[in-house]
């Protein structure tokens, strides 16, 4: 009866806690970019069989979204209670964050202030960088955040130099 608890418990260790990976990858759920561009990017940053990967609309703005659009309340909470949980199971330390250039997401959002052109994109994405990266800091994860065009290229954004 013991071996068999042992073995049950040895058999469990992944669902508790027990397996460690590296990240958690973190993309919109754009279909430009899920198919190809992503699992490359995933393997140029070797995260293979490295990190778990949670799409959600808007990424970044996933995380810090704030708005009157009632529509999308469930959004930030289903962000948290997915990072927690992966958390809990899986021990990463990083998170590695994806957003994308023309995401409709953000235009579904900024509307009519939604950039004008490439500097502006770039600025807003940064600020929901920003303040994401201080929510998962005070959740004692590491970052890394990165702007990904539609060709696939990426660019890491709030890089400490
Ligand atoms: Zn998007």
């Amino acid at each position: 009866m013991k071996k068999l608890f042992l073995v049950l418990a040895i058999l469990m260790m992944p669902l508790l806690g027990q397996a460690k990976i590296k990240a958690l990858v973190v993309s919109c759920v754009d279909y430009r970019l899920t198919s190809d561009d992503l699992p490359k990017f995933i393997k140029e940053m070797n995260l293979v069989k490295q990190a778990d990967l949670i799409t959600i609309p808007g990424a970044s703005l996933a995380g810090v979204y704030q708005t009157k659009a009632k529509d999308l309340d469930d959004l930030r909470p289903a962000f948290y209670d997915m990072l927690d949980f992966l958390k809990k199971v899986h021990g990463f330390e990083w998170v590695y964050v994806v957003d994308h250039r023309d995401c409709g997401m953000y235009k579904y959002v900024y509307k009519d202030k939604f950039a004008k052109d490439r500097a502006d994109e770039t600025c807003q994405h940064e600020t929901n960088m920003k303040a994401l990266k201080k929510i998962l800091e005070e959740r004692g994860l590491k970052t890394r955040f990165f702007l990904m065009s539609l060709d696939g290229t990426y660019e890491e954004l709030l890089a400490e130099k």
